[in-house]
């Protein structure tokens, strides 16, 4: 596989079906200066200006996936440091129709840095992604970048939230209530202070006390359930049925799209079917997330807590996902899509991803209709055409 960039003229896909992600039919889509500029039935550019086309007939037109959760430095290190996954490349991202990403740090912040994690983003952005990323760690009090969280999100652009931040886990600080509501305080007011949303992501373990920290400073602080964003719910069925009650409260829940089959096998509900029973049981799709946990290690543990193996997470699970639903389970593109799209990115609070608006960023992919295989990814306005070699 090679991406092959385009110049940044104008760029003109004639009569595609475009999602929205809601439907709007066959439609021209025209793109210049990193935005949508037009969406019509019919559209006719003046001439004067060099116009790329594309004919998209028989083609979708989707927004650019939003994956929630990728450790695009590389996770990992729980098997010793071996484990220790690689970055993410700008071409997997593309591969995986991903085109906006949120990076975090995962279980390692000794070796791992938020230096370093922001370094990866600029380089993710420069290759035309957009990449932001997390402050914050899974231990507690947690790492930052310039040694105050509430600062980190005033001061650094890309930084938009925290996390992971881990609860319920072995792996985690085991943080109290009044040690989280400081973080989402900080999170809140730097994110305030900064015109961002400062969302905090919430990893949550397999321990039977699942979400109950989150009800515990939801019940005992001033903090509003909506700052929360707690993933890997459908790791099993009795998180998953706390993550139904977190959301009946007003709260939104991510579910993460890799998996392996040691960790089906021990009872995590795969992400398509955790998506299909949350619609089906009336979860709002605008408070429902899912992400690739690309880069991650998938370790899985025995009863004693021994390491049986450790596998790296795909950042193309996402998009897999989605064809599962969408070919294998026979939704319409449109019931599920949203929660690729537009839903992780407001909670994220980036109203110009997610969406084909006019004024939107010019994130699109081009899928076969058929076989949803992407044929072109379109990044800020750049062209990427997937081609197999
Ligand atoms: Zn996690």
């Amino acid at each position: 596989m090679m991406l092959l960039a385009e110049q940044d003229s104008p760029l003109l896909i004639r009569d595609v079906e475009v999602f929205a992600p809601q439907p709007l039919g066959r439609r021209d889509v025209l793109i210049a200066a990193g935005r949508v500029l037009a969406i019509e039935s019919d559209l006719v550019p003046g001439t004067g200006f060099p116009l790329r086309r594309i004919e998209g007939r028989g083609r979708w037109l989707l927004p650019g996936l939003v994956d929630s959760l990728v450790h695009i430095g590389g996770g990992g290190g729980e098997g010793g440091f071996a484990t220790r996954a690689e970055p993410l490349r700008a071409q997997q991202a593309f591969e995986a129709g991903v085109t906006t990403l949120i990076g975090a740090l995962g279980t390692d912040e000794v070796t791992r840095s938020h230096a370093d994690l922001l370094a990866c983003a600029r380089a993710l952005s420069s290759e035309g992604l957009s990449a932001y990323v997390l402050s914050g760690s899974y231990r507690v009090p947690v790492a930052t970048l310039t040694g105050c969280l509430r600062r980190d999100l005033v001061l650094i652009p890309e930084m938009i939230g925290a996390g992971e931040i881990a609860i319920a886990d072995h792996r985690g600080s085991q943080p109290s209530a009044a040690e989280l509501a400081r973080i989402g305080a900080d999170a809140r007011v730097g994110g305030m202070l900064a015109g961002k949303r400062g969302t905090v992501l919430i990893h949550v373990g397999d321990a039977p006390e699942g979400l109950r920290l989150l009800h515990e400073v939801s019940d005992t602080s001033a903090l509003p359930v909506w700052q929360w964003h707690p993933t890997h719910i459908n790791r099993n069925r009795p998180l998953f049925e706390q993550g139904i009650a977190w959301v009946t409260r007003g709260g939104s829940i991510d579910l993460t799209a890799s998996t392996t089959p040691e960790l089906l096998a021990s009872g995590e509900l795969p992400a398509a079917d955790a998506l299909l029973e949350l619609l089906r049981r009336g979860a709002p799709v605008e408070r429902i997330t899912l992400s690739s946990d690309g880069q991650a290690s998938l370790p899985h543990f025995d009863e004693q807590g021994r390491l049986l193996s450790l596998e790296v997470a795909p950042l193309s699970s996402l998009l897999d996902c989605l064809r599962a639903l969408v070919i294998d389970h026979g939704q319409a593109l449109q019931r599920v899509l949203p929660a690729f799209t537009r839903s992780p990115a407001e909670l994220w609070g980036l109203p110009r991803k997610g969406r084909i608006e006019v004024g939107a960023d010019a994130d699109l992919l081009l899928l076969d209709s058929s076989t949803m295989s992407v044929e072109v990814v379109v990044a800020r306005g750049s062209c990427h055409r997937l081609r197999i070699t």
